[in-house]
């Protein structure tokens, strides 16, 4: 093939393949365990793939609304109203998106201009950078520092600036598994008082919360709730990562802009799925059963690892566990899970990944979603290292 354009000037010239794609393949290719990528290995309810198959056989197989399918927009302001006493208006103010990758993407690609700054949490979710970089804006680091990765609520005041225009959070926290409290909100809603930041607050893993603590959405927090838009994944909530389906919840004026480039990232989403999920939404009891089924299998996980040589680092809610594995190795945490994975035959994300320059503090992340016979499996190999 001749070889054009002769230079190519990337947009993302950082960026390789992610973290998530390159240990899922090497885990395949060793026939690993994988506890790498997080998604369950078990299967979503039978009752509503049941309602999947229904609902296509039904004839929903056109383009849905761009905002989504009614009756599920209608369902999702409904569950968040009960749950956290939040109202938002189906016609105009919920939005349907093809996963919270592209919500995500989508909200900063509505909200920054080019030179506008985006605070984000490090460690952060791979996605946000690239998205805050594509759209020409400026990402500012905040830390979430070791021991327990918690906002340092001075730092951010003092990264604020007159071009700050996002905030981007993420609770429950991808990877430490950390779970920000109604102090932390009280901090952030006075931060950002008399300021016209944007809050973009990553809620996909709102269901996953342990030991009775509660799920702080910004949408409790009237004075977060106003400059809020809200991301929620259906993938996580009822084990269907590949249907990349998800939402997004934000005051009419915000979501008006959101559709605005929505309509244009996607136009719209998957039809036959949203029927499904706007039924199945109406089953009572499931986000209590969700969060039973997480809990147990922490448990269960870091029961068995806190006899190996990991060290466990808290973990409070997603289904995410980080160890430190310094007693074991002194290797860079990238060494050790393509180690771990060709080695051994279990796979894990390095930490490191999710820092912007690469700052390894020798952490590795373990996605604890799998059935009880992978969970053993798993362990067995790992409490003998
Ligand atoms: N945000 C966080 C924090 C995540 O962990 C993930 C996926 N695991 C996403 C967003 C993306 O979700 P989706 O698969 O719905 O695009
Ligand atoms: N969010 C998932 C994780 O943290 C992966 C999603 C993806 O592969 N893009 O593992």
């Amino acid at each position: 093939m001749p070889s054009y354009p002769r230079s190519l000037s990337s947009r993302l010239p950082e960026v390789g393949t992610t973290i998530f794609t390159v240990m899922s393949a090497l885990a395949q290719q060793h026939g690993a365990i994988n506890l790498s990528q997080g998604f369950p290995d078990f299967d979503a309810p039978a009752e509503l793939l049941a309602l999947l198959d229904q609902q296509a056989r039904a004839g929903h197989n056109q383009y849905a609304p761009m905002a989504g399918v009614l009756a599920l927009r209608e369902a999702i302001a409904a569950k968040v109203s009960a749950l956290y006493g939040a109202s938002y208006h189906p016609d105009t103010e919920v939005t349907v998106t093809a996963g919270a990758t592209q919500a995500i993407f989508t909200a900063v690609a509505c909200l920054v201009r080019p030179g506008d700054e985006v605070i984000v949490f490090e460690p952060v979710y791979d996605s946000y950078v690239p998205a805050i970089q594509l759209n020409g804006g400026t990402p500012v680091f905040a830390r979430l520092g070791l021991p327990g990765y918690r906002p340092d609520w001075k730092q951010v005041a003092q990264l604020i600036t007159p071009r700050t225009r996002m905030i981007i959070l993420n609770t429950p926290h991808n990877p430490t598994g950390t779970v920000w409290t109604a102090e932390d909100m009280q901090r952030l809603e006075a931060l950002v008082r008399d300021t016209d930041i944007v809050i973009l607050s990553d809620e996909v893993y709102e269901h996953m919360v342990f030991d009775g603590a509660r799920h702080e959405s910004v949408m409790r927090y009237p004075g977060l709730a106003e400059r809020s838009l809200v991301v929620s994944s259906f993938g996580k909530t009822y084990h269907v990562t590949g249907w990349k389906v998800a939402y997004c919840l934000g005051p009419q004026a915000l979501m008006t802009e959101f559709r605005k480039a929505h309509q244009f990232i996607a136009f719209s989403v998957h039809t036959p799925t949203q029927y499904a999920l706007a039924e199945f939404m109406a089953k009572p009891g499931w986000y209590e059963q969700l969060k039973a089924l997480y809990q147990g299998k922490r448990d269960i996980f870091r029961q068995a690892l806190g006899s190996s040589r990991f060290e466990l680092l808290p973990c409070q809610g997603t289904y995410f566990q980080c160890v430190k594995y310094g007693a074991i190795s002194d290797e860079g945490d990238r060494a050790f899970v393509e180690r771990l994975t060709t080695e051994y035959g279990v796979a894990a994300i390095p930490v490191s990944a999710f820092y912007k320059g690469g700052d390894d503090f020798g952490v590795i992340r373990f996605c604890f979603a799998k059935s009880a016979t992978t969970l053993q499996q798993a362990l067995e190999r790992l409490i003998k290292l």
